[in-house]
């Protein structure tokens, strides 16, 4: 049986975005707003890189989110998995893609190549954003850029032993946040921007007794509304009731998790 081995983070929060899942002979991508260089530097130390079946999924057009899109199809051989809506943007902006672009709907399951995806709708100020859970063993979910959490997200979520989950702000700070037009506070807070640490909180709760999450990865994280003064005792929180680890994502910084 296949099994999710690892989790590399590319980058994660509001000036990029990028994981990839290793599970067996594949790569799996969530999202591709690195650069180039970025991806080639990871990819060449990848043992058997080239044999590795590529396949990329999209959450959403937003820049952060596929920034690297065009460079990456044009070097690497993948299939582009997004919502419809989102690929009639992505093929009127990106060259070379229209065929090797798929279609999937919220709630639909594909398999393909020994693992399962599941795509949910988010809450966000997009065309058609998706969330996924990656199935291959065990069941990892992605869910970033949502102004809400929802009931149906939940459920779809329940079989994830992990979560890669926005915790964007923290309501306090970006209210008091000088720097931000009130406008743009209005959007990060409404039930179509980010979610917040209080808001991601509650669903881990709610997962915790409905679901099999053991491991947590704070995502999508500001860096102007968001700290580790915040963060670090959400963590503590989750481990202590929850007996749930947790792990703060950094924009830039590359992590590799071992998840077998
Ligand atoms: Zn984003
Ligand atoms: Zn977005």
């Amino acid at each position: 049986m296949n099994s999710i081995l690892k989790l590399h983070v590319l980058a994660s929060g509001s000036k990029g975005n990028c994981y990839c899942l290793q599970v067996d002979n594949n790569l799996i991508f969530v999202d591709m707003g690195v650069g180039i260089r970025k991806i080639q530097a990871f990819l060449s130390a990848i043992p058997n890189e080239a044999q590795l079946k590529k396949t990329l999924f999209i959450t959403h057009e937003h820049f952060d989110h596929i920034s690297g899109l065009e460079l990456f199809a044009r070097d690497y051989d993948c299939l582009i998995y997004a919502a419809n809506r989102t690929l009639e943007i992505l093929t009127g902006k990106v060259s070379g893609i229209k065929e090797r672009v798929r279609r999937i709907r919220a709630d639909e399951i594909v398999e393909f190549n020994g693992f399962s995806a599941r795509a949910f709708s988010l809450s966000h100020d997009a065309v058609e954003p998706l969330g996924y859970v990656i199935s291959a063993g065990s069941s990892i979910g992605f869910l970033t850029d949502t102004g809400c959490w929802t009931d149906a997200q939940a459920k779809a979520l329940e079989c994830a032993e992990t979560l890669v989950l926005e915790t964007n702000h923290d309501v306090e700070m970006l209210r008091n946040n000088k720097q931000y037009p009130p406008e743009l506070k209005r959007r990060i807070l409404s039930p179509q921007g980010h979610l917040s640490n209080n808001e991601a909180i509650g669903l881990v709760t709610t997962l915790s007794c409905n679901g099999k999450l053991k491991s947590c990865f704070f995502a999508h994280v500001s860096q102007h509304n968001n700290g580790e003064a915040h963060l670090l005792p959400l963590g503590e929180f989750c481990q202590k009731q929850f007996g749930i680890k947790t792990t703060i994502l950094r924009q830039d910084e590359y992590r590799e998790f071992n998840l077998n």
